[in-house]
């Protein structure tokens, strides 16, 4: 039977100029514009091939110029590299060796005549109430525009509209945490963001992480002020609170100002302006993307379908993702059954800055997680699994970080703190939310480190993760069944369970406060009784002693206690075995000992060697 042709052949994969092949690794270069890219060490004849030059003129270059002796094979470093390139007129540049499974850390080099335009991603954000969800649905059932499907028909965590033949992409999942966790993953998704203001309300907390996120992001900002339909509208209040903020409307400064757009998202007023300005925007943005390249891209939303399995909701940021090819997605393969948009219309591909629904996954991946398309199924599968593989690694090594008990002990020592968490939620969503409010918790350096966040029931492989990280385990709307229960005991795994968000981050920033003042606690460690006293003129009073119970150790606090009284407290000056100083004498052993500024020893009194311990406050 004739094997199906792969339609990936005239396709341009990801890693074709950076592809590294462990068994005839190929030292990939090129000259490109005039910059020479090179991955690895070069001989003198491969880099003198390369540039087009004969051996022997960078065999004398050297000599002449570096006094430096080589021969054609000799092999070159990268400065050397870099000045015969420089002599010879060009610029140079050494790209990282990337391995397949690591594909987020490639980069793309695209001709620029395979770049075409492709649609900027728009994302919403701002305070609560401020009006970004009307903004978002009066934008998604906005005037429909010719060539456009009708009203869209699904909510798939992100839509197109088409304007006058232009395309713009918005995220509709509104608010700053859904990008923050995206962000934190360390996917970039977006290309603008639309900062809503109300007008009867003006710079709330949430502007702010908003305006931060976004700056810090370094993505283009307008700034829409809404609501400007209502009587208590305050536009000019709101463009100074927001100068204050260092974000200065266009018109007081031409030149560093940002875009100011006045809209009612209710009313529907400056709608249509705001979408002309996006597609300004982004013009002058310059976005462009390679459809000949294999789809690669960001995992927005994900779920698992009764009757379709896991599916995902992808963003393609390059490239072009066909039905029936073989992609990566974050640890999961996925053969591309069907692709359906906003519209629930079926696609045979997807290009840039397209978001589709993908179903083919072999599990639910995660918002944030990257995919990529591979030029064939057996590599696709061998990268899915080498990055489970990585992932489990990573979860399971034993983590240098501290437990709630360990941070005590440790906490004079260590430098960086952390609680490890391990969170369970119901939903994706409160997911996403727990994790960005925990991760913004810091009390005195000690941070919360989430070791995973997942939405569903609590596994017995969370409470192996959790016990191997020391790690406690949030349940967020969510309850452990009996044999998980039974697994956290055996493991000694705290299990922790909350139905409201601020119940469950005000109990971990209370444990974080708590831990930075421990209880000091005394811990008694033995007893010894005095069964003969020596005078020696030097150390004073030597009390020949016998362990009765635990043990001593040297310069420990200790009482001496007569008849049940307490005579003296203080610490012990010495304490030996026959001739010699020893740190710790145990139950059933005899020993000699002194007490520091302390003389009057009786026969029969009793030591008690105690120590202050610091333990956490419950
Ligand atoms: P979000 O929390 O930022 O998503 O805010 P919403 O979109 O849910 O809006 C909060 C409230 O403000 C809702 O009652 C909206 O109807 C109302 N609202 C949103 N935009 C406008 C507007 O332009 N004008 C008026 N008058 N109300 C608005």
């Amino acid at each position: 039977m004739q094997k199906k042709k792969s339609n990936n052949n005239n396709r341009i994969s990801n890693f074709q100029k950076q592809d590294v092949n462990h068994k005839h690794k190929q030292n990939m270069t090129k000259v490109n514009n005039g910059v020479f890219i090179y991955m690895d060490v070069l001989s003198v004849s491969e880099l003198a091939k390369q540039l087009g030059l004969n051996p022997s003129d960078i065999i004398k270059y050297l000599f002449m110029e570096k006094k430096i002796m080589v021969n054609i094979n000799s092999q070159l470093d990268d400065d050397t590299i870099g000045e015969i390139c420089l002599n010879y007129g060009y610029d140079f540049k050494k790209e990282k060796v990337v391995a397949k499974e690591r594909f987020e850390e490639i980069e793309i080099h695209d001709d620029p005549k395979d770049l075409v335009e492709r649609p900027p991603v728009v994302v919403i954000m701002g305070h609560v109430d401020h009006g970004k969800t009307t903004l978002i649905d009066t934008i998604r059932d906005s005037h429909v525009a010719e060539g456009e499907a009708g009203l869209i028909t699904q909510q798939i965590g992100a839509y197109q509209k088409d304007i006058g033949g232009k395309k713009i992409t918005f995220l509709d999942t509104p608010g700053h945490e859904a990008f923050t966790a995206m962000r934190a993953r360390g996917a970039s998704v977006t290309d603008i963001a639309l900062i809503v203001v109300a007008a009867d309300d003006g710079v709330m907390p949430q502007t702010k992480e908003a305006l931060d996120h976004a700056k810090a992001s370094g993505v283009e900002i307008i700034v829409c002020i809404n609501k400007i339909d209502k009587p208590t509208a305050n536009i000019e209040k709101v463009k100074n609170e927001l100068a204050n903020e260092g974000i200065i409307p266009e018109e007081w400064d031409p030149q560093n100002g940002y875009i100011f757009k006045e809209i009612s998202a209710k009313q529907k007023i400056g709608i249509d302006e705001l979408l002309e300005t996006i597609l300004e925007v982004s013009d002058a943005m310059e976005l462009k993307a390679n459809p000949k390249r294999l789809g690669l891209g960001t995992v927005i939303e994900a779920s698992l379908d009764k009757n379709e399995g896991p599916k995902a909701t992808i963003l393609v940021q390059n490239g072009t993702v066909n039905v029936s090819d073989h992609m990566v997605i974050g640890t999961s393969y996925c053969k591309v059954r069907r692709m359906v948009n906003e519209y629930k219309k079926s696609l045979k591909s997807a290009g840039p800055s397209t978001p589709v629904v993908v179903t083919g996954i072999d599990e639910v991946p995660v918002a944030g997680d990257r995919f990529m398309v591979f030029q064939d199924e057996k590599t696709a599968r061998e990268v899915a699994a080498k990055r489970k593989l990585e992932k489990r690694n990573e979860e399971l090594r034993p983590s240098s970080t501290l437990s709630l008990d360990e941070i005590f002990a440790q906490q004079k020592e260590s430098e960086q703190k952390h609680i490890n968490v391990v969170l369970r939620a119901d939903l994706q969503g409160s997911v996403e939310a727990l994790k960005s409010s925990l991760e913004k918790l810091s009390v005195e350096g000690i941070k919360v480190n989430i070791i995973r966040a997942a939405s569903g029931a609590i596994s017995e492989n969370d409470i192996l993760l959790a016990a191997t990280s020391h790690a406690i385990v949030y349940g967020f709307n969510v309850r452990p069944d009996a044999l998980v229960r039974q697994k956290a005991l055996e493991e000694h795994v705290e299990i922790r369970l909350h139905t409201i968000i601020y119940a469950l981050t005000e109990e971990i920033e209370k444990a974080m406060k708590g831990m930075l003042s421990p209880i000091e606690q005394e811990v008694i460690l033995g007893n010894a009784e005095v069964r003969q006293l020596f005078k020696a003129s030097k150390v004073g009073t030597i009390a020949g002693c016998m362990v009765t119970n635990g043990y001593l150790k040297r310069a420990c606090d200790i009482r001496l206690i007569r008849d049940g009284i307490v005579i003296y407290t203080g610490k012990l000056a010495s304490l030996r075995r026959g001739k010699d100083d020893v740190a710790k004498v145990n139950q059933g052993f005899e020993c000699g000992l002194t007490i520091e500024n302390f003389n009057d020893i009786k026969e029969n009194d009793i030591i008690e060697a105690y120590e202050i311990q610091q333990v956490e406050r419950k």
